[in-house]
């Protein structure tokens, strides 16, 4: 018996440069208290791979679903990210955008019923602000 229920699931790294500016974005898409989060190096990173972390978090997922009704995944992918660690920034750009990709297929073959959003996150060093845009 779910005794919360709620809007979506919020994926993000745990870098603390997006922190503030994700929770403010998440807050005006779907409300205060309305989401739970996970907070994980580069966790589109370990999704995509399938490693261990990657396991944890699908399992976590799963959790929302069950125990929360969770209907909606949001990953949040960003800039200058140490777990992807690639200096170039169209080349990172480009592999987080291929790592979404997979991402999607892989929570949508466990998670069939749940809709996946994936977010490019993207600071400009110099003014801190952070411009949010939909993957895919
Ligand atoms: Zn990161």
């Amino acid at each position: 018996m779910a005794h919360v229920t709620c809007k979506a699931t919020l994926i993000r790294c745990l870098d603390p440069r997006f922190v503030k500016t994700t929770e403010a974005w998440m807050e005006k898409e779907y409300g205060a208290d309305t989401y739970e989060s996970m907070s994980i190096a580069g966790p589109g990173k370990e999704i995509a791979d399938e490693t261990n972390d990657g396991k944890c978090i699908l399992n976590n997922i799963g959790k929302c679903i069950k125990l929360h009704k969770s209907p909606e995944v949001v990953i949040i992918f960003h800039n200058n990210c140490g777990n992807y660690g690639i200096e170039n920034p169209e080349e990172e750009k480009e592999k987080q955008f291929s790592d979404a990709e997979k991402c999607k297929k892989r929570i949508r073959s466990m998670f069939p019923e749940i809709k996946v959003k994936n977010v490019w996150a993207e600071m400009n060093f110099e003014t801190k602000q952070v411009n949010f845009s939909d993957i895919n």
